[in-house]
């Protein structure tokens, strides 16, 4: 069974935060907090897939909870539902504009708190089941260019703040056009599909790292990771996929890999202009591993 999804309900009232917990928590795995800025640390520190806050509190006003739940990366895509006063009709509309995807009014009655809960809970599951069919290659099952694209940025961003290396490598299959004339398109997806696995097991961070980049060829992220370690890794990839072997109609055929390899430490702010150049260079030297003869690496300069 999936785990239970995770409700953070934020009131300053214990009384509403006791019959709102006892409500849900038969359905959700329940964390409470009885004041804005409590709320925000449990946002931050633990995975929550949904809150309830309160508009009016004591310390600091539901409205500016959402606005700073919204200017954190980590929590700004938890959908928060409102929980308004009486009678008040402006807060509703004023929740809903201010950026919450729905609102209970107060006094609430329990099933509609239930039903309300439930439906975006059940949003908020086609949405991750969108969003990874989205980012995912269709045909090998790793990580599209659009996904690469997305990351780069947060690998880049994340590695300027840290000042860390970050590793990139390129790889292009060598010949793949003749295997594809000799054995057939369908095949040589086979083909593509093995190359990928032989990747993702290699490069031992997991599948996140390696994306399809284009037709025949991906790209492994390696945040962290100076220009040694990458070698390294490109390396091994490279060795790993001249030692495989991919059997066709009784036929043992052997595939080999052109990669080019860089690190860098990214300048604050140097996103998006220098990723993309250091792309490029990465890019060349994948070229240079051509032209000197495949099946090698050549490292960006
Ligand atoms: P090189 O050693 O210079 O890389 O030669 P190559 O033949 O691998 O390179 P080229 O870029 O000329 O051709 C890439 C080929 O990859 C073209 C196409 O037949 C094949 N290809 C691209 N995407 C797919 C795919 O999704 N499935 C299959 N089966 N083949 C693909
Ligand atoms: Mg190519
Ligand atoms: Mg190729």
């Amino acid at each position: 069974m999936d785990a239970k999804k995770v409700i953070l309900i934020i009131d300053d009232d214990p009384l509403m935060l006791g019959v709102l917990a006892k409500i849900l928590s038969p359905y959700y795995s329940v964390k409470a907090a009885s004041s804005g800025e409590a709320g925000l640390r449990i946002a931050e520190k633990y995975n929550i897939d949904l809150i309830l806050l309160d508009v009016v509190m004591k310390d600091i006003s539901g409205y500016e909870v959402l606005a700073k739940l919204k200017e954190n990366s980590q929590t700004k895509d938890i959908p928060v539902i409102f929980i308004t006063g009486r009678n008040a009709t402006g807060d509703e509309v004023n929740a809903l504009e201010s950026g919450a995807v729905d609102y209970i009014r107060k006094p609430f009655v329990p099933e509609v708190v239930i039903l309300r809960t439930r439906i975006h809970m059940q949003l908020i599951t086609q949405t991750r089941i969108i969003e990874r069919i989205s980012l995912t290659d269709g045909l090998t099952g790793v990580s599209n260019r659009r996904c690469f694209d997305q990351q780069l940025e947060q690998e880049w961003n994340r590695a300027s703040r840290n000042h860390s290396s970050l590793g990139l490598f390129m790889l292009d299959i060598d010949y793949f056009k003749k295997l594809n004339d000799t054995y057939g398109h369908a095949h040589g997806d086979l083909a593509l599909k093995s190359i990928a696995d032989v990747i993702v097991q290699t490069v031992k961070r997991g599948t996140d790292f390696v994306y399809r980049w284009g037709g025949e060829e991906f790209a492994v992220i390696l945040p962290e990771t100076p220009i040694k370690g990458a070698l390294l890794v490109a390396e091994k990839v490279r060795l790993n996929i001249e030692g495989s072997v991919l059997k066709i109609d009784n036929k043992e055929i052997k595939m080999t890999a052109s990669i080019g390899v860089g690190a860098t430490v990214p300048e604050h702010g140097s996103y998006p202009h220098k990723a993309e150049a250091f792309c490029e260079r990465i890019d060349k030297a994948l070229y240079q591993a051509k032209t000197n003869g495949r099946n090698r690496i050549e490292l960006a300069d």
